[in-house]
């Protein structure tokens, strides 16, 4: 028996209960390990690579709420940012409280925000933001503990080591691995160890997050550090999905799936899982399970490399908030090699994320997330070209596609832009 690695997402510790279902799926993995082992009769007979590392988001909402507080305080509207604040803190308090556990004495609460107004948004962003996670592993980890797992909590700025650049941090593996190995292989360490997702922290100190929904990321490269027998993504849906059941009535369950397509699904726009997931546990050929934490003894998906593949069943994904800019030549000297590699120059520096590009005889369009730097990079690309925009955009892709499926998907739809080929169709859809 090797290391686990268990993801919650916020959506599975979004309140009390959410907490007390983490306790039930966890104390099932370490009864598990403890007897595979047959070490029961003494912790330090247990090899010391046996261990459950457990990987929390912030609760439920706690990061689009507390990204609303850094934009209030960017906002100078200080009041309305501390009630939001105060909001936040007492939601957990709430959570706390129902669990048992005592505010301030079990579990640290800070009071003053973390913002200094001589610093650039996205710095800020990252001290405040990264508070979601802070909290609801101090509060899973304590909880743990008072059920008598035998628990450790992680403090990841101190050990997930990362650049600054803030807001979508890149993470320095060498030094990270050397650290985490250290605390997770030193002897006597406690079965169970819980961490924070999404966030990391630079070499002086200062807290980083990785992108919105990073905290996949942040178990496969655990699982990674840690040579890990599997990972294991807990979530509110059965596993891996055709559709998201959001918006598609029928959707069916995809059991096996080869590395390679839960990357493309990833990068669709697939909700399921962060594209940046995959790679570290490629690498070392990690299966990667995406279970529901509602039914921990359902089978849900497995990504191997052995998977089942290509999917053959057709598979619907929806990219929300999009923007498709178009750039027109200014005079008719176009020439199209120069003009894309200005405008991926200034995406790249603006950090935008292009879901698709196409390109005319005197055009050339892309579509990306509609992020606060879309309207500087705008103005940036207006120095170049005549640049037009649409918001309000979603992108659907439908992989494994028919021609019967196309027509039904298009059916009602304002379709800006398309794209198809034999297996894929594409649309730029306005939002209703
Ligand atoms: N809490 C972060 C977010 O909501 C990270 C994550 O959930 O993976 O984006
Ligand atoms: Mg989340």
């Amino acid at each position: 028996m090797k290391t686990k690695v268990y993801k919650f997402g916020g959506a599975s510790v979004k309140d009390a209960n959410g907490v007390r279902n983490v306790e039930r799926i966890v104390r099932m993995a370490v009864n598990d390990q403890m007897s595979n082992d047959k070490c029961q009769m003494s912790n330090d007979k247990c090899p010391m690579s046996n261990g459950l590392m457990v990987v929390v988001s912030a609760m439920g909402k706690t990061t689009n709420a507390l990204e609303r507080v850094v934009e209030l305080l960017d906002a100078g509207k200080e009041e309305a940012a501390l009630n939001q604040w105060v909001d936040i803190i007492d939601f957990h308090v709430a959570v706390m409280k129902e669990l048992g556990l005592q505010p301030g004495s079990d579990i640290r609460l800070q009071g003053e925000i973390p913002y200094d107004p001589t610093l650039p948004f996205d710095e800020n962003y990252d001290q405040i933001v990264s508070m979601g996670e802070l909290l609801s592993t101090q509060i899973i980890a304590v909880y743990l503990l008072k059920q008598g797992l035998s628990v450790e909590w992680w403090n990841m700025p101190k050990l997930l080591r990362t650049d600054d650049t803030w807001r979508e941090a890149k993470v320095d593996d060498e030094a990270s691995r050397a650290v985490i190995r250290a605390g997770w292989d030193r002897p006597r360490r406690p079965q169970i160890v819980v961490a924070q997702g999404f966030i990391g922290g630079t070499a002086d100190g200062k807290r980083t997050t990785l992108g919105r929904e990073g905290s996949d990321y942040t178990a496969a490269l655990l699982g990674n550090y840690l040579d890990a027998e599997s990972v294991t993504i807990w979530k509110d849906v059965p596993g891996i999905l055709n559709a998201d059941p959001r918006i598609e009535p029928d959707t069916v369950l995809i059991p096996s799936l080869r590395y390679q397509d839960a990357v493309e699904l990833a990068y669709s726009g697939a909700q399921i899982i962060h594209p940046k997931t995959i790679r570290p546990l490629e690498n070392k050929h990690i299966p990667l399970y995406v279970k529901p934490f509602s039914d921990p003894s359902a089978e849900g998906s497995r990504i191997a490399a052995d998977g089942v593949g290509p999917v053959d069943i057709p598979v619907y994904i929806w990219r929300k908030n999009q923007i498709l800019i178009t750039m027109r030549a200014k005079d008719f000297a176009f020439a199209l090699e120069e003009s894309l590699s200005e405008i991926f120059d200034i995406i790249h520096r603006q950090h935008l994320k292009v879901s698709l590009i196409q390109s005319s005889a005197v055009t050339i369009s892309v579509c990306v997330d509609n992020t606060r730097k879309v309207s500087e990079a705008i103005s940036e690309l207006r120095q170049h070209f005549n640049v037009t925009y649409n918001d309000h955009l979603s992108l659907l892709t439908i992989r494994g596609t028919t021609p019967a499926i196309l027509e039904h998907a298009k059916a009602g739809r304002t379709i800006m832009l398309s794209q198809t080929t034999r297996r894929t169709a594409r649309f730029v859809v306005k939002e209703d």
